[in-house]
């Protein structure tokens, strides 16, 4: 047998050998086994909390819709309220209970499926609206009903290669636990937060695979992402071949920080090297002797983990835990960024995210538009700030206004604390983060209110340049309009003594960290798998010959340019 290689893109390096988990989008797992007769009312009562909860979600839901959106998609809300409590089909699943002693998830799936036939074939009068997404509802109420948060996520069995159309960021942090080799899509982004992710938990990931489906066929591949290739029709030569390359990948994998992060560059220019986290797991295995600290915990991660927005005190307790895990150390926490594709799983309706009518809404916009959730947040970090050296971030930030507005809620809880009697930190800095157009302008005014600027890459990129997260953004890393803004943020921020650091991507990238260096840089949050390369880079620069790099790279007129300035920067100093 010949081998057979199929081509991708790179989201996350590594090389794995193991069988073939296809799955197609939207298909469920259902739990199916026969109940007992003394079961039949807890199954119903299950049953119907299920549905209790989904209606209350979906009100939810229709009340964010109709603020931000229309009267059309709120419609298809009301539609899904509808069907979701439809007492004919309340009343065939306690029936199919009873009658066939089916689990109450295996009766309601059987059910919604006569339903989604009959809609197909009759289109009856309550189902008339085309609208209504069954699939959706049915998504929801399984969520609930299995309670284990992985409706939508097949159950693996055994260690394998997930391939796939595209995957959600819920659903990579629902099958991190489950034995994920490695993973293909069709459809992916280096930016993506599911790519982000997959680099946390360092699984190879190959994206922009064509003709997935070939490899339902397959029993076993190997996925090296490192070379950008899948390798099918394998046999044990080929394996052998590969071994000592996975037996490496794999104890890197397992391999946290063991080396000092540099502090400084070779000819002794200060540097930060700071983290990118998002999981109070991730942040618990690292020494803060080793490293600096945490640069962007992304605390929507937690919301998407759990499927909900986590109350006061759960929230109080995971930042708790990673001040603790970091001693002195400062955590950057960023409030909750929604929207775009971190989307809420309270949202999680296809037909909405398919309009993409969520992908301007996110960020400091919506929390303040949402209050409740805002300030539930800044109290449970208000708390647990006197357990270490917490810093506060906004994202998305697009006016001055916005942190105005923050402040004065900040303030109030300071106040609302202090009468309670409950403890904080009176000295926590407040920060913004650069990733939007509008802000390039009012970075001045902005400069007043803040402790420090973060700039975020990976949106950037999306608002100067105008391309998904989800498609390859590599190459916008070397663009000029990145780095004037960047440059602009750097000048404003050395003006008013206000410190810049760089968060996005583009910093964990060679030849990018070169460029940011040389207009000015000295500080970078990056995601654990790039933090030893990218402290090692650090480590070997000689800042004095990289800025001279400044003037042609800002007066370049195309990422072509840049990029060639980088990279033959990089063979010299390599020569
Ligand atoms: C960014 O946009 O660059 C960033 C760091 O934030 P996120 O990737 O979480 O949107
Ligand atoms: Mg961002």
């Amino acid at each position: 047998m010949t081998v057979k290689k199929k081509k991708g893109i790179q989201i996350s390096r590594g090389v794995v050998h193991g069988p073939v988990f296809y799955f197609e989008k939207g298909q469920l797992s259902i739990p199916r086994h026969r109940i007992k007769e003394a079961e039949f009312d807890a199954e119903v009562d299950r049953f119907l909390e299920a549905v209790r909860i989904s209606k209350e979600e979906l009100t939810q839901v229709r009340d964010l819709v109709l603020d931000h959106l229309d009267e059309d998609h709120a419609r298809i809300i009301d539609a899904q309220m509808l069907a979701v409590q439809d007492e004919e089909m309340v009343k065939s699943v306690k029936d199919m209970v009873i009658r066939e002693k089916k689990n109450a998830s295996w009766a309601y799936f059987d059910v919604m499926d006569r339903y989604e036939s009959m809609l197909l074939q009759t289109l009856s009068d309550f189902f008339q609206d085309r609208t209504v997404d069954l699939h959706d509802i049915k998504k929801r109420v399984l969520y609930h009903l299995q309670g284990d948060k992985s409706s939508d996520i097949p159950k693996i069995t055994k260690p394998s290669i997930i391939v796939t159309e595209k995957i959600s960021p819920g659903g990579l942090i629902n099958i991190k636990h489950n034995m994920v080799l490695g993973l293909i899509t069709k459809e992916g982004g280096y930016n993506s937060h599911a790519g982000i992710l997959a680099r946390a938990f360092r699984i190879p990931y190959l994206s922009d695979v064509i003709d997935i489906e070939e490899l339902n066929n397959c029993s076993e591949i190997i996925l090296d992402a490192d070379n950008e290739e899948i390798l099918i029709d394998i046999d044990s030569d080929d394996v052998h071949r590969y071994t000592k390359r996975i037996r490496n990948f794999q104890k890197q994998r397992i391999q946290i920080i063991t080396d000092k992060v540099a502090s400084a560059t070779k000819n002794g220019e200060p540097f930060h090297i700071y983290l990118n986290a998002g999981f109070v797991d991730e942040v618990k295995p690292l020494n803060p002797e080793l490293i600096q600290g945490i640069g962007l915990f992304r605390t929507e991660y937690l919301c998407i983990a759990e499927n909900k927005i986590p109350d006061e005190e759960t929230q109080f307790q995971a930042y708790k835990s990673v001040l603790q895990s970091m001693g002195n150390l400062p955590v950057i926490f960023r409030v909750f960024d929604f929207g775009r594709d971190k989307l809420l799983a309270l949202l999680d309706m296809e037909i909405i995210q398919e309009d993409h009518v969520f992908d301007e809404w996110g960020g400091i916009g919506f929390l303040l538009e949402n209050p409740d959730i805002l300030k539930t947040q800044l109290r449970a970090l208000l708390r647990a700030s006197v357990y270490g050296n917490a810093k506060i971030m906004l994202p998305l930030v697009m006016f001055t206004e916005e942190l105005r507005q923050t402040n004065k809620m900040l303030d109030n809880i300071r106040k609302e604390l202090s009468r309670e009697s409950i403890p904080f930190s009176q000295t926590i800095e407040l920060g913004a983060m650069i990733e939007t157009s509008s802000v390039l302008d009012e970075l001045d005014s902005l400069s007043n209110l803040v402790d420090f600027f973060s700039i975020g890459t990976n949106d950037l990129a999306l608002y100067l340049i105008g391309s998904g997260r989800a498609v390859d953004l590599t190459k916008n890393y070397y663009h000029p309009k990145i780095f004037h803004a960047i440059k602009k943020v750097i000048q404003v921020g050395q003006r008013v003594g206000v410190p810049v650091n760089v968060c996005g991507e583009m910093a964990s990238d060679p030849y990018a960290l070169i460029g940011l260096t040389a207009i000015g840089i000295r500080s970078v949050s990056v995601g654990t798998s790039a933090l030893e390369s990218v402290s090692k880079h650090v480590a070997s620069m000689d800042t004095t010959q990289i800025e001279k790099l400044a003037d042609p790279i800002l007066k370049a007129d195309s990422p072509a340019s840049i990029y060639s300035i980088l990279t033959q920067y990089q063979q010299k100093d390599i020569t």
